[in-house]
């Protein structure tokens, strides 16, 4: 039992932990499904869903199902040796998302780092690119994870500045762009690293066809198209990937958050035979990366996802959340972006900083995440009910009316 308060612990871990996040002041005790409850057992709506890392919603049952039978059977061997869990994995993730292979990761950092090694070597030995000339071009606005080198190009000030130097190789044009992208797209592009819809922009949703854009000029160019699917994909958007949108089916898609039920960390690069087959014995690896808890936990996720059921629900549901948004307009909400059950919500300034929003939330029993700005972004599990979410909406509705 825990017998410290929320002000004691939060006043333990500020100074006690690296101050690299800001949380709200809520200290989580327990959680089931879409509710979370603190240390002094008030109870929370989860609307941001570890940032779709808890797609299904706190320890669901199946997850923790698989969880508990594998960690009774075997939970680590290293790549030293084979696990029975792989295989049934690598299976489930190449018919999710009809891609042949997959390198199995943990963080969905390492798995932006393990695409960028891949598709480098890939140009130097399929694209025949001139030795450590290669390329690849990202978005401006991009969030891929915190590494030296993924910060190296990202646009955001506050998380490159004081951490180069950086590696080189990057190019970035403006997202949704089509010719700026095929003006920096040449003979030493290696890949295109894009995400579907940027979330830590603020859920940025490209223009239809821009998308299909890509893939037709990077199939042109001899390009790699990757997609990070980390947050946008398994369900979120109301489709298994967020490219599914526009049926387009990039060399290589980003798997992570979701794919480890909200439980341990799992990552994943899928892609094409031809991309990851360039990799040989001893040239990547991860300690972790593909264990037989990740792998049956990943499989359970897979299975989840197998019926189309989530996918459905967020779709669904994602109509109410339009159109409760919808209604918000010049209420408060000056603009919004929304697909699925994923939406950034411009609130009006003059109300308050999305991390004023977010606190005020919070002592209504709703939390959120602000991301820029006036921008709070919702991402509720899927397994939300349309009562709640609809109850969430109308908290919001007070909060910023
Ligand atoms: C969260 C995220 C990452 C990084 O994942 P970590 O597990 O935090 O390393 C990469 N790309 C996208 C699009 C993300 O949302």
């Amino acid at each position: 039992m825990n017998a410290r308060t929320s002000e004691e612990l939060i006043r333990a871990e500020e100074s006690l932990l690296a101050h690299n996040y800001h949380p709200l002041p809520v200290v989580v005790a327990r959680a089931e499904g879409v509710w979370l409850e603190d240390v002094e057992g008030r109870r929370y709506l989860d609307m941001l869903a570890g940032y779709s890392a808890l797609n299904f919603g706190h320890r669901h049952p199946a997850l923790v199902e698989a969880a508990h039978r594998q960690l009774d059977r075997l939970t680590l061997t290293s790549r030293a040796f084979r696990n029975d869990q792989l295989a049934g994995f690598a299976e489930g993730l190449a018919a999710l998302t009809g891609l042949e292979m997959t390198l199995p990761m943990n963080t969905g950092a390492e798995a932006v780092e393990s695409a960028i090694k891949v598709a480098r070597k890939w140009a130097y030995e399929v694209k025949g690119v001139a030795p450590d000339r290669a390329t690849i071009v990202a978005a401006a606005g991009n969030f891929h994870g915190r590494t030296t080198t993924i910060v190296g190009f990202s646009s955001d000030p506050v998380a490159r500045e004081g951490f180069g130097p950086f590696t080189p190789g990057f190019r970035l044009v403006p997202y949704n762009d089509l010719a700026a992208l095929e003006a920096a797209v040449d003979e030493t592009t290696a890949a295109v690293l894009i995400e579907p819809i940027q979330g830590e922009a603020g859920v940025v949703i490209p223009d239809d066809g821009y998308l299909a854009g890509v893939r037709e000029l990077t199939r042109r160019a001899g390009a790699l198209f990757i997609a990070d699917e980390i947050q946008s994909g398994l369900g979120r958007t109301g489709t298994t990937l967020a490219c599914d949108h526009e049926a387009v089916r990039p060399d290589a898609v980003l798997l992570g958050k979701a794919l480890g039920g909200g439980i341990v960390p799992v990552s994943a690069v899928v892609a094409r035979r031809e991309v990851l087959g360039v990799l040989r014995p001893g040239e990547h690896g991860s300690t972790f990366g593909g264990n037989p808890l990740g792998a049956a936990i990943g499989s359970a996720v897979v299975e989840l996802l197998s019926t189309g059921a989530y996918q459905r629900r967020a779709a669904e549901l994602g109509e109410v959340l339009h159109d409760g948004l919808a209604a918000l307009l010049d209420k408060g909400v000056t603009g919004y972006r929304c697909r699925g059950l994923w939406a950034g919500v411009d609130v009006d300034p003059a109300i308050g900083t999305g991390r004023e929003i977010s606190e005020r939330l919070m002592q209504e029993g709703v939390l959120v995440k602000d991301t820029h700005g006036s921008t709070i972004r919702l991402a509720p599990p899927l397994t939300i009910t349309r009562e709640e979410l609809e109850s969430a909406l109308a908290t919001l509705a007070t909060v910023v009316t």
